[in-house]
């Protein structure tokens, strides 16, 4: 039995590449995101003084986001802890158990989740600033990272809504669905692959017992 045959993929043929900005919050998310971005890199560029310095942050940055991509849906969206004082820290962040449930649902709380986007990247660069990192990297970097996460957005609603048919976007869509209807505990990664290859949590299909 092949990856394809063994793993349900949602009917998504009516959904194309644009028609999908329309769906769970996209249009507000890449906004908000790029429009940051936007505000981010302008602002390195006053501050630093060095256009292509700043341009090349800025994918560093986006290089970066895959990473933490990676990472938070490991070790954040899929903390479920059994004890009761780590269930309380728990509360603190988002999770997306809700998602795993009903995975071609739309998402519900979109102004809960722009807020934070806002406000704890906005945090985070005034605190690397206050520990020492010059403002203008600061800035230029995680404008690449806001471009990366709304593309992880993008990406994760096509893999739900779109065929992929392309050799790439296809073994995308076919990692997420592995992730969602086969493992929880492998294949995290959704921009790429290559942060599951690196930390073994590709899922490899098990071998059938040999006589
Ligand atoms: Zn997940
Ligand atoms: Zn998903």
């Amino acid at each position: 039995m092949t990856v394809s045959e063994s793993v349900p993929v949602e009917r998504t043929a009516r959904a194309t590449p644009i028609s999908i900005i329309g769906m769970s919050g996209l249009r507000e998310i890449v906004a908000v995101s790029s429009g940051m971005a936007l505000i981010y890199t302008i602002a390195a560029m006053i501050i630093g003084g060095r256009p292509l310095l700043t341009l090349a942050l800025v994918f560093a940055g986006l290089l970066f986001w895959t990473f933490l991509e990676y990472l938070l849906h490991r070790w954040m969206l899929h903390w479920e802890p059994e004890d009761k004082l780590q269930k309380t820290i728990r509360k603190c962040f988002p999770t997306h158990r809700s998602h795993h449930d009903a995975p071609m649902n739309e998402r519900k709380n979109i102004k809960k989740q722009l807020k934070i986007i806002i406000y704890l990247m906005t945090a985070y660069c005034a605190f690397l600033a206050l520990i020492g990192f010059p403002l203008a990297m600061v800035l230029a970097v995680n404008a690449g990272v806001l471009l990366g996460y709304q593309a992880y957005e993008y990406v994760h609603v096509a893999c739900h809504h779109l065929p992929m048919k392309n050799a790439w976007a296809a073994l995308l869509k076919r990692h997420h669905a592995i992730h969602h209807h086969r493992d929880e505990t492998v294949n995290f990664g959704v921009t790429t692959t290559i942060w599951d290859s690196v930390f073994g949590t590709t899922w490899k299909p098990a071998r059938a017992p040999t006589a």
